[in-house]
Formats: structure tokens, C-alpha cells, sequence
């Protein structure tokens, strides 16, 4: 594998027949066959709490994969601990070596770890078998080796050695450990969270969702696997509420990498501020939160791709992305063919157990989240300002299950328009040709979220238009495309307002802010 050009990883297609779908068929029985049970790992050692948690199937909740352990505040100390002693070997290693554990753990996605790694993503995520391959192989690989040569290109960035004088940048990791909390939706950003700081050097304490504790736990052991050396990353399941405040609280905290929800992100900078004289170093705080992703078409727009972005874009793995579009702005002109489309296309589309490949939806992820997105669609269903033109129906009977949902209101302001439901519904404005302008004001507007955004239009002027009128609006901006599936090192991913830091998982970005840089200059 050459460092120097990492390429965007292949999805495999898992067509019927192949020696791929068998695999990996065989892999999700296995899985189903008996639960397993889960430690956490902390300095390279299996640790059992004996407080217990289990991982069920979203589209079949009766279905138990795993206990796993529960960290406690003992165990949060020891692997801080674990962190901050392996740290001084860690950060020592040439980074070759370092980048070399990475770099294979890539390579064996790429083989043997594949099946599993998409088996346990499907199983206990909910995930149709193109979500996962595309994120919990290919994602992650690209991770891991766009990653690698993101650390090697900062290193290598040298200043220039002047007569007399010879100038060099030293590339240190953050002073203490790094705390990677990371979200149930995506198994690569579980993976992705606690290595790109390690990539550089650091040591972390990885805190999995509880929701995605069964994939990340084969991320762990595939980063053993790799070579991971002990302490380097410390896999805590466990309360936020525990977890989060002795880290919090530790004088050596150096980092955050966050990705989750708005609140607790922002209840992460309060704690943190409140202990800023404890801290040897500022920590950096490095967090992706929510979205209220919006779908802007103008009347140039092309009908057919606007109805495809906005299924894929708030459908796929059941619009729980922060990605999703929930928020649509379509002139009165489109408006009726974008309907037949969305009706015709969406006849077929069922939420349904993932374990058939041909499921393009599963379940959503857990009942918290199931009642959730049911009282937005109640909301819907009672107002006079909305209407539910598809879906609208839900079943937690055997999985929590929700049918991909169309909303149209009259209100821009619309409940459903403002709030993150992290679910498969989307909600649609029609406006006047004539009120583009308030039209365009509103989508700039009304959400506090900045994630990403979609504007359609053939018409070259709008869109150069538009690119520059919401030039805040969405840290990934797409034209003519959907607002799902940045690629890694593509199209780095990000937001800024209330959606985060903005510093742009998959790219040189974040991972200079693993790095603390010294400056030293020689005389000759
Ligand atoms: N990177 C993902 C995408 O582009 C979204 C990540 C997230 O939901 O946090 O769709």
C-alpha cells in the first residue's frame, strides 16, 4: 500500500451468488447463533464490571447479541492511567510505525474483518447491506488511510532552512489523553474518533454509544489485531454521565473528539470552562453535532434528481444521519411532478428486516428514538398546517420500525421544518416562483444548524447565486446532489453554528488539531 496516494476505498456490490454475500450471510448467523459477551478493554486487558447492559437487533428487539460491562468511576481512572502511561512510549515511535498499525487494520477490512465488521453493522445498527459496506468498510478504511497520509503530509511540511539557520517543526501529540465519545450511526466515525488523535500520538479513551457498542467492539478488536500496542485506546462502554465528568475533571485532559448531540456537546465546553485552571493545556474540542439539513430547488431544477436526492437523502439507514435532508423549499412550478415522483417512487419502500439484502430500510435504532420521531409524525398528523402525504405509519410490535414519511406544510416555521427528529421524515415548503427571494431567506434562517445543504437548479446564474447567498448555511455544500455521503478526504465533512467545530472529519484539518507544534530553530 503506498502512503502517498490513498484511493477512495470500492464498495462491494455483495451480488447473489457471490463468494462476498456468503460470507457474509454466514457471518450474521453466527452472530445471531449466541450472544457474546462484551469487557471493556483498557490497557490492552479484558475488564469485567459485572454491571451489565445488553445490544439487541433494532428489527427484532426480542433478539439479545451481547451483554457487555459497564465502566464505573474505578475503571475510568485506571484507563486514564492505562492512557497516560502508554502515551510515553506511544508518542515516541517513529510515526511509520505508528501509521503502520492503521494502515493494516485497513488492509484487513479490506479482507478477512469485512464480513464481520458489516455483519455486526447490520445487526446491531439496523443497517441495509449498503449502508454498512459503504461506511463500516469502505468509510473507515478510507479513514484509516487517508488518515495516515494526512499525518505524513503535516510532518513532512517543513519551514525552510535559511543560511545559518536551521528550522524545523516538531510535531508533538496534545500533553495528556484525548476522550472520544462517539455516536450510534456510524460505525467508521466510532473507529475514526479515537484513532485519527492516535494517528499523532496520542492515547484515548474511546466511549461508544451504547446503541453501537457491538460493532465498535470488533473495531477494538481489529485495532489489536493491527497491532494496536496496550493503553494507546482504552474501549470504555459506560454512562456518559460517569464517563464524561472524570474525564472532564482530569488536569491531563488534552482533547476532545466529539460526535453526537448539540446539548451535550454544549454541556461539554460549560464543564470544560468551569475547570480551565486545572488544565496543564487548553483542551481542544473537536465535536460534529446535529443538523436540520435543508433541499433548496429553484424551478430550473431537474425533477427527476431533485425526487431521487430527497429519498436517498432523507431515507437512507432511516434518516439517521446528521446528514439527512429534513427540510425541503421546492417552487409552486415543480412542485406537482416532484409529488408524483416522490409517490411513485416511494410505493415500494418499506421498512423491513436488513437481513434481506434487498431492504433498502431497517428499524430505527432503539424505542427512545422510535417514540421520538412518533410524536413529530402525531404533531403532523393534528395540525391544520401539515399534511402527511406518504407514510406516517409506525409498528414497535417486533422492531421499531417507522415508514419513510413526506410531510407538506403551509408554515415554514412548521415544528417539523426547525427540529432535528433524526428519523425517516422530511418535511416540504412549497412556495411561490414569485417569492424565491423569501423563499431563500427562510432556508438561510430558520435552522440554528449549519451541517450540510443541497440547492438544485440548470440555470448557472441561481447557482452560482445560491452558492454565495448561503455561503453559512451548510458546512457541505452540494449542488445537484443529495446532502448525504461525504467521502472521506472528497468531500470533508463538517459543520459549523450549532452543528459543530466545523474542523472536518477526513481531512488534514482535524487531524492537525491532534498535533501541538513546536517551532525550533539552530544556529550553525
Ligand atoms: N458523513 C456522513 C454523511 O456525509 C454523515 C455523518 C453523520 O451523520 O454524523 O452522510
Amino acid at each position: 500500500y503506498n502512503i502517498a496516494q490513498p484511493e477512495t476505498a470500492k464498495l462491494l456490490s455483495y451480488l447473489p451468488g457471490s463468494d462476498e454475500k456468503k460470507q457474509l450471510k454466514e457471518r450474521i448467523a453466527q452472530m445471531k447463533s449466541a450472544p457474546i459477551e462484551i469487557p471493556l478493554i483498557i490497557n490492552g486487558k479484558e475488564v469485567r464490571t459485572g454491571r451489565t447492559g445488553t445490544c439487541i437487533i433494532p428489527h427484532n428487539h426480542s433478539h439479545v447479541l451481547a451483554t457487555y460491562h459497564m465502566a464505573g468511576p474505578k475503571e475510568m481512572e485506571m484507563a486514564i492511567d492505562a492512557a497516560l502511561e502508554a502515551k510515553k512510549t506511544w508518542e515516541g515511535t517513529p510515526w511509520d510505525h505508528r501509521l503502520a498499525v492503521f494502515l493494516k487494520a485497513a488492509e484487513l477490512i479490506d479482507g478477512p474483518w469485512r464480513s464481520t465488521l458489516n455483519a455486526a453493522t447490520m445487526l446491531g445498527q439496523g443497517k441495509s447491506v449498503y449502508e454498512s459496506e459503504a461506511e463500516a468498510a469502505c468509510e473507515l478504511m478510507d479513514f484509516f488511510r487517508f488518515g495516515s497520509y494526512f499525518v505524513k503530509q503535516i510532518i513532512e511540511e517543513q519551514p525552510k532552512a535559511v543560511q545559518g539557520i536551521f528550522n524545523r517543526m516538531e510535531y508533538r501529540p496534545l500533553e495528556g489523553f484525548v476522550l472520544a465519545v462517539t455516536p450510534f450511526n456510524f460505525t467508521a466515525i466510532g473507529g475514526n474518533l479515537p484513532s485519527a488523535p492516535a494517528m499523532s500520538g496520542n492515547t484515548a479513551i474511546w466511549k461508544p454509544a451504547s446503541t453501537a457498542i457491538f460493532s465498535n467492539y470488533y473495531v477494538m478488536k481489529l485495532l489489536m489485531e493491527a497491532g494496536l500496542p496496550d493503553g494507546v485506546i482504552n474501549f470504555l462502554p459506560g454512562p456518559g454521565s460517569v464517563i464524561g465528568p472524570i474525564a472532564m475533571d482530569h488536569p491531563m485532559l488534552g482533547g476532545i473528539h466529539f460526535t453526537g448531540s448539540t446539548a451535550t456537546f454544549n454541556n461539554m465546553w460549560r464543564t470544560v470552562a468551569g475547570n480551565l485552571e486545572n488544565y496543564r493545556s487548553y483542551p481542544r474540542i473537536v465535536g460534529e453535532t446535529g443538523g436540520k439539513d435543508f433541499l433548496f430547488a429553484h424551478a430550473s431544477a431537474d425533477v427527476g434528481a431533485v425526487v431521487h436526492a430527497v429519498i436517498a437523502g432523507a431515507f437512507s439507514y432511516q434518516g439517521q444521519k446528521c446528514s439527512a435532508t429534513s427540510r425541503v423549499y421546492l417552487p409552486q412550478s415543480i412542485w406537482e411532478d416532484v409529488q408524483k415522483g416522490l409517490i411513485k417512487e416511494t410505493k415500494d419502500l418499506k421498512p423491513g428486516n436488513v437481513e434481506d439484502f434487498t431492504n433498502y430500510m431497517g428499524a430505527v435504532i432503539d424505542k427512545a428514538s422510535f417514540d421520538n420521531i412518533k410524536s413529530y409524525i402525531d404533531v403532523a398528523e393534528k395540525s391544520p398546517e401539515a399534511q402527511i402525504i406518504i407514510g406516517g405509519g409506525c409498528n414497535d410490535d417486533v422492531g421499531y420500525f417507522v415508514d419513510p414519511t413526506v410531510i407538506v406544510t403551509t408554515n415554514p416555521h412548521f415544528k417539523t421544518m426547525e427540529e432535528e427528529i433524526f428519523g425517516p421524515v422530511v418535511t416540504i415548503y412549497v412556495y411561490a416562483d414569485d417569492d424565491f427571494e423569501e423563499a431563500l431567506d427562510l432556508c438561510e434562517s430558520t435552522s440554528p444548524y449549519a451541517l450540510t445543504g443541497a440547492v438544485f437548479a440548470r440555470d448557472r446564474l441561481v447557482i452560482a447565486d445560491l452558492e454565495k447567498r448561503l455561503t453559512y448555511a451548510a458546512g457541505n455544500f452540494y449542488i445537484n446532489d443529495k446532502t448525504t455521503g461525504a467521502y472521506v478526504g472528497l468531500q470533508p465533512f463538517g459543520g459549523s453554528r450549532a452543528s459543530g467545530t466545523n474542523e472536518k472529519v477526513g481531512s488534514k484539518h482535524n487531524t492537525s488539531r491532534w498535533m501541538i507544534p513546536r517551532s525550533i530553530k539552530e544556529n550553525f
